[in-house]
């Protein structure tokens, strides 16, 4: 998953960014006014975007208000201080998912972003059930037919985001766009990598495969 968070704030920028890559495993870029927050969210395929409300320029109402205005469904958290709570009704009316006060939490933030991006996907519980597998998105725990299954963090990441697109073709490209941040082009070559290793893990070889492979298009999961 790729959030982006826009906050003039640099250090908590910074810390929200380290919590999400650390705790959440997702790929994050970071904007620090409105104006390039709004581009930035317009030229990506972010699965979260988390957004200031008092902002350089542009303020994180026009944001959310500019982007649904446009068509884009991401799900949207706004990051608001303790007096303005009046914007709040302004912003979920205009579109934005959820809300947190600062001083917020780490922890919470994290929290509320992993359940904005499961329902963005559409899932209202916290384990994916597929065939035989199950992933809990919760606590990254993976279960083929009742084993555990030890993956790596970025084998977890590709599988969870497969997971979420189950049965539909994902190309390499959407793969990378969403598991990178904007530097994702150089990681183009290690995605092969990341699925001969779950392909093995989940032991594709010796019984059913989960992961196809369609020639020049991408990757699916379906049984
Ligand atoms: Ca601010």
């Amino acid at each position: 998953m790729r959030v982006l968070v826009i906050e003039d704030e640099r250090r908590l920028t910074e810390n929200i960014a380290r919590s999400v890559r650390e705790s959440a495993g997702y790929a994050v870029d970071c904007a620090f006014d409105g104006e390039n927050g709004l581009f930035m969210a317009k030229s990506n395929p972010y699965d979260l975007i988390m957004v200031d409300l008092m902002l350089p320029g542009r303020d994180g109402l026009s944001v959310v208000q500019e982007l649904r205005r446009g068509g884009a469904n991401v799900p949207i958290l706004v990051l608001t201080a303790r007096d303005e709570k009046e914007s709040v009704v302004a912003l979920l009316n205009a579109g934005a998912d959820d809300y947190v006060t600062k001083p917020f939490d780490l922890g919470e933030l994290i929290a509320r972003a992993k359940a904005l991006i499961r329902r963005g996907k559409g899932e209202s519980d916290t384990v994916l059930r597929f065939h035989d597998l199950e992933m809990n998105i919760a606590d990254h725990t993976v279960h083929r037919d009742g084993e555990p299954i030890s993956l790596t963090g970025m084998e977890y990441r590709v599988l969870e985001y497969l997971a979420h697109r189950r049965g539909a073709v994902v190309s390499k490209t959407e793969l990378l766009e969403h598991l990178y941040d904007f530097n994702w082009e150089r990681f183009s070559n290690v995605i092969e990598v990341y699925i001969s290793g779950l392909r093995r893990k989940l032991g594709d070889a010796k019984g059913e495969k989960l992961i196809q492979t369609l020639r020049g298009r991408g990757y699916v999961l379906r049984a």
